[in-house]
């Protein structure tokens, strides 16, 4: 018996009765659209260092292009920028185990395998003080409850897969396009790709779906049937129909970014800036006059 918020997850995702058609050949034509917008731009760039294209590099090139450039040196680990890799640890813990833990069991367990992963992010929380890591541990056992609550228990024939990862190498590996989604349910053909979020809504994560479903399409030559941005403070999914448009938006935007960021990254062309919400956390903003700007305004209508 499931919750009306678990309810409404399981209707959300099912089948739309008049799923879009697709042309059977989409990913063989996808990939020729990508290798034609990103040819002119490929000259110089060698297969030892490719240019990596990431949802996060596409979203940040298409946000502030100056800003993005800043955060290519070293990454400063926080508290807040952890939050999100803990809770989604718990998150897959919890899809992955055959038994029902509890969240603070489920927090726990992601926060001893960061550590001993000795990445980064785990290096960071190891160093963390006995309070630190209280107010991390906090916020990562609520949104793992968060899903807990509205997330129906996933059953084994739903396929559901965590941090499935796909990849496209052009150009002899110069270029390499890589996704890693939260959720996958279904088979190729009939998949729903999920990205469990955090924070606010956002139209970026509309864009990052469609480019894991770009990336799909093309490795496997079958569409996913649906995409779903899951926001667990609100317990509601924002899902959209795979289609051939929406395929062709996440190429162009794909070619776009991958210009720009050859341009900016290797090429030595000036960023651009582009002031918004992003620019409360920009490393640039102290000397930046549109960023400045941006900010008095927000705070007039505050
Ligand atoms: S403050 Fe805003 S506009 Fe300025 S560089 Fe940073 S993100 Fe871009």
């Amino acid at each position: 018996m499931y919750n009306p918020a678990q309810q409404a997850v399981i209707d959300l995702l099912g089948k739309s009765a008049d799923r879009p058609d697709v042309d059977a050949s989409i990913g063989s034509r996808l990939l020729d659209d990508l290798i034609d917008g990103i040819t002119p731009y490929v000259d110089g760039l060698i297969p030892d260092d490719p240019v990596w294209v990431s949802k996060h590099a596409l979203a940040g090139i298409h946000s502030c292009e100056a800003q993005y450039l800043a955060g290519q040196g070293d990454f400063e680990w926080s508290v807040a920028n952890v939050r999100g890799i803990v809770a989604h640890r718990g998150i897959e813990l919890t899809i992955n185990m055959r038994t029902e833990a509890a969240p603070m069991e489920l927090v726990d367990e992601a926060l001893a395998r960061l550590i001993n992963d000795d990445r980064a992010a785990g290096q960071f929380i190891g160093g963390l003080s006995e309070f630190d890591l209280a107010d991390l541990r906090s916020t990562a056992v609520d949104k793992v409850s968060a899903f807990q609550e509205s997330f129906p228990a996933l059953k084994p024939q739903w396929v559901p897969r965590t941090e499935s990862r796909s990849r496209v190498d052009l150009f002899d590996g110069r270029v390499v396009l890589q996704g890693k989604t939260d959720l996958t349910l279904g088979r190729p053909g009939d998949k729903v790709i999920i990205d469990l979020k955090t924070g606010s809504v956002a139209p970026v994560h509309r864009e990052d779906l469609r480019f894991y479903a770009m990336l799909e399409t093309i490795k496997l030559g079958r569409p996913p049937r649906k995409l779903a941005s899951y926001y667990l403070d609100t317990a509601r999914a924002h899902a959209e129909d795979v289609s051939e448009a929406v395929l062709d938006v996440a190429v162009r935007r794909t070619v776009d970014g991958v210009r720009r960021l050859i341009a900016i990254t290797r090429a030595g062309d000036t960023p651009t800036v582009q002031a918004g919400p992003q620019c409360r956390w920009c490393p640039l903003f102290e000397s930046c006059e549109e960023g400045q700007a941006e900010q008095r305004r927000r705070q007039e209508f505050d």
